[in-house]
């Protein structure tokens, strides 16, 4: 709903009443109007643990866990895993609720490495990928046994081959593909085709080589491929494209070089919703689609079903978030626009600043009231474009109001930075209308530790 730049900001006289369980079922609204996330009414957290804060139901994680899990059950018999892309939102009570939920969990870092053995998760869970390991994190992940090592070009798989060779260990490998589908998305986060930074390309025969490499090595046992074909995606189709061309590189691999693979990771990417009116992703027929397209391909390629892995980042925690604010000073430019300032910004969200992103903002202590009124939300930070989302209906905002962002759970907490000497808020998650407290606000004291 984004009005045009430079007129005056009037809604109709009454505005859009919202219907916030659109954006997520999580949500709803109490009998004194306000928003309430999984129960807990969200102008008394804002009250009891103050603002900015992230909001997050630990119920809607749990049951988007289990609904991916199920559908692996009735699509493949249970045989293949999801696994959570902790980059959406890696802290060590998430890891711990995933994993609980029988997720695996993927890995880009020593960091999140280090965060999931902290939160005590099986490394043999852990799916290590990224485009340029260091030799200090491929040292952690082969000394503390993870799983799976998702190597993404040849300079890696002969510095892993090395360090496997002087440790005499054998890891577990697989080949990150670019299998060449535009999954027509946001050209920022698309990372399928060719011109990426991601992975080996299949048309120019470097998968082949990198395979034929790793079947040769004896310090190294190739189990699978894998491919990420880009974020927020919605449509199946290149989902289905790229299965269909994953197994074809597992047949050829098969046939030339005599080695028979049994995982295939077709990454994650699954779409969410950030307004009322964006579609509902149907996980259960995009797994159940997926699931058809493999069992016939293999039928024709004659290929054993392999273990299939997708990795969802974003779509399982992304709609079970909420961000809270206090709104501060509102500035009118007559025939301009409003400004309502908040007292986060890019510093705990910068996704509008990086790509446009669209968020679906309210006042929760009016959150029963039709949103008739545009508005752009700015942040603190010292910066024309530090703003969260521009021209969006809300209700009429007043100084001291609570103003809730929705679907803030995925690449908002795991992108923020200290900005301007800003300090990450807190994250409370909230299971059945109990709130509790995942990550503690930042202090000044922990700002300057690392200072000397
Ligand atoms: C980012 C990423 C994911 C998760 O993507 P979402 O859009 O958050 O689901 C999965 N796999 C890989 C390799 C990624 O880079």
């Amino acid at each position: 709903m984004k009005g045009s730049a430079g007129t005056a900001e009037k809604m109709g006289e009454k505005g859009i009443k919202m219907d916030y369980r659109k954006v997520s079922d999580c949500l709803g609204v109490d009998q004194v109007g306000h928003l309430t996330i999984s129960g807990a009414d969200a102008v008394l957290l804002a009250q009891e643990y103050g603002t900015p804060l992230y909001v997050l139901s630990e119920d809607k994680v749990r049951d988007t866990c289990r609904r991916y899990k199920s559908s692996f059950v009735s699509d493949y018999d249970g045989f293949g895993t999801p696994i959570y892309a902790s980059k959406a939102f890696c802290c060590k009570e998430i890891l711990r609720v995933v994993t609980e939920e029988g997720l695996d969990v993927e890995v880009v870092s020593g960091g999140e490495i280090a965060t999931a053995l902290a939160a005590g998760v099986d490394p043999k869970k852990l799916h290590f990928q990224g485009n340029n390991k260091s030799e200090t994190e491929l040292i952690l992940a082969l000394d503390r046994g993870v799983g799976d090592i998702v190597v993404d070009n040849i300079t890696e798989l002969h510095r892993l081959d090395r360090l496997a060779a002087e440790r005499g260990i054998v890891p577990k490998i697989s080949l990150r593909i670019k299998p060449g589908i535009d999954a027509h998305t946001h050209a920022f986060i698309r990372t399928g085709q060719i011109d990426s930074k991601f992975g080996f390309a299949l048309e120019t025969g470097e998968a082949m080589e990198a395979a034929r490499e790793a079947v040769a090595s004896t310090h190294l046992e190739l189990v699978g491929l894998h491919c990420h074909i880009g974020s927020q995606v919605f449509d199946h189709e290149p989902f289905v494209l790229a299965a269909k061309v994953m197994l074809g590189l597992f047949a050829q691999i098969r046939s030339e070089l005599g080695k028979t693979m049994t995982h295939l990771n077709l990454g994650g990417g699954f779409g969410v919703r950030y307004k009322e009116d964006d579609a509902a992703l149907p996980y259960e027929s995009y797994m159940d689609d997926v699931s058809k397209a493999v069992h016939q391909t293999c039928r024709e390629l004659g290929l054993e079903i392999p273990k299939i892995f997708i990795e969802p980042g974003r779509s399982v925690v992304a709609e079970a978030g909420v961000t809270l604010y206090t709104v501060g000073d509102i500035k009118t430019i007559p025939g301009v626009r409003t400004y309502v300032a908040i007292d986060g910004g890019m510093f705990e969200n910068p996704r509008y600043a990086l790509y446009q992103s669209d968020y679906t903002c309210l006042i929760a202590n009016r959150a029963d009231q039709p949103a008739d009124f545009v508005a752009t939300v700015a942040g603190k930070c010292c910066e024309s474009g530090d703003l969260i989302q521009e021209h969006t209906p809300m209700q009429k905002p007043e100084v001291g109001d609570v103003l809730a962002v929705l679907s803030t759970g995925a690449y908002n907490y795991s992108m923020a930075s200290n900005y301007n000497r800003n300090l990450r808020p807190a994250c409370v998650m909230v299971k059945n209308g109990r709130p509790r407290v995942i990550i503690r606000r930042e202090t000044y004291e922990d700002l300057l530790r690392l200072d000397v």
